[in-house]
């Protein structure tokens, strides 16, 4: 097997990207990709965004770490207004959406210890659920490849069919200490739970003293067309997990917690090196200035409906199903997702495929209509061929 210094862990195309502005990718050559992955939903404002660019610059020249024993205004400012802009009270920061969903199932199991129930130590997860790389996410994960080879894993999750309420109720028992699910699967292939679903996770928690914690790294954030998605469905969860474009491509992660879970979660309890750094809220809060100004998700939910109507107007036996929630949106082809986003690449069109052969489509939540048509031109013509 050839070997690169950099671990082949990922299939790479072998383009070289040197620059990114706005919604375009520029590789070495100078070839402009119009970017509808964005990392995997990532870059919320797109490359270099300039507001961006400044608070990153701006940060670099006064202060780049300090231990979590100290405070910065960063840090105070960045929480008090994720406080004020959701359902939290209280937020616990990381850097990447693996830690995000570990920090909130230890969370979620230390909530029960704190209050008399240690045995409560069990999750309600979901098939083709996806929560990122670490042991914990793995073992909560509805991905049998993603566990392949890995030995033994954390036990005490309970998995059972999407969207299957009496499937969830089954699942409970006296050990249950909460419930763990995306609003909008990302990797499942971009599926949103039903929102009446939604509403009964909420009451099946509160009947049996359950804490419900949306996985919304990938979903969250603006991207839904609100600032989180299980706002849809106009329900409250205990923890939330958020990443990717809460940075806006700074390693940025973050767990979301109501009074009730974050009052009992001790001082020493949990921690990262890196959780709170300087450089990241300060990058965090210039993401939400642009994510609070007017018109944002208003915006993303026009662009959304254009992307969604647009790829439904094509006249294809090739597309089996086009589903989206804002700018979070899916194209199930007949044919193979893999092929079809490489043809797509060499148009100028990156999309990032799921491992459940759906083609998923991210573009910033700034993106323009001209954008919009853009991309929409080159599905046509490579769903054509
Ligand atoms: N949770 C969800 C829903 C995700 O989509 C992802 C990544 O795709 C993760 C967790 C893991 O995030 P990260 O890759 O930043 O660790």
């Amino acid at each position: 097997m050839a070997i690169t210094p950099y671990l082949p862990v990922y299939r790479r195309t072998g383009i070289k990207m040197v620059r990114g502005e706005g919604s375009y990718l520029i590789d070495e050559s100078g070839k402009r990709y119009l970017d509808f992955a964005s990392g995997i939903a990532v870059n919320a404002f797109g490359h270099s965004h300039p507001h961006l660019v400044e608070a990153l610059r701006e940060q670099a020249g006064k202060l780049w770490h300090c231990s979590n024993q100290y405070t910065t205004d960063e840090l105070e400012r960045f929480s008090q207004r994720l406080v004020d802009a959701t359902f939290a009270d209280s937020v616990f920061f990381c850097s990447s959406g693996a830690e995000a969903v570990e920090a909130g199932m230890k969370f979620m199991r230390r909530y029960h210890y704190e209050t008399g129930a240690a045995h409560r130590h069990r999750i309600i997860t979901f098939e083709g659920g996806f929560h990122g790389r670490t042991y914990g996410g793995i073992s909560a994960g509805g991905n049998d490849s993603a566990r392949a080879g890995f030995g033994q894993l954390l036990n005490g999750f309970d998995r059972v069919p999407f969207n299957d309420l009496a499937a969830v109720e089954q699942a409970i028992t006296a050990n249950t200490a909460g419930i763990l699910i995306e609003p909008i699967q990302g990797e499942g292939g971009v599926r949103a739970a039903d929102l009446d679903f939604l509403r009964g996770l909420r009451a099946l928690a509160d009947q049996h003293g359950l804490l419900l914690m949306c996985d919304e790294v990938q979903c969250g954030y603006g991207r839904p067309g609100s600032m989180y998605a299980f706002e849809r469905a106009g329900i409250t969860p205990d923890i939330v997990s958020s990443a990717k474009g809460i940075g806006g491509g700074f390693p940025l992660g973050a767990t979301l917690v109501t009074e009730r879970v974050g009052a009992v979660i001790p001082a020493g309890s949990h921690g990262s090196t890196y959780g709170s750094n300087p450089l990241a809220m300060a990058v965090g809060n210039a993401v939400l200035d642009l994510l609070l100004a007017d018109g944002v998700l208003t915006h993303v939910q026009e662009m959304g409906t254009r992307l969604v109507e647009g790829l439904r107007a094509m006249d294809t036996a090739l597309v089996k199903d086009v589903r989206g929630v804002g700018l979070m949106v899916g194209l199930e082809p007949t044919g193979n997702a893999r092929e079809i986003a490489a043809k797509l690449l060499e148009r100028g069109l990156t999309t990032s495929p799921t491992v459940t052969n759906v083609l998923r489509l991210v573009p910033p939540l700034n993106v323009s209509e001209a954008e919009i048509d853009e991309a929409l031109s080159h599905l046509a013509a490579v769903l054509k061929e």
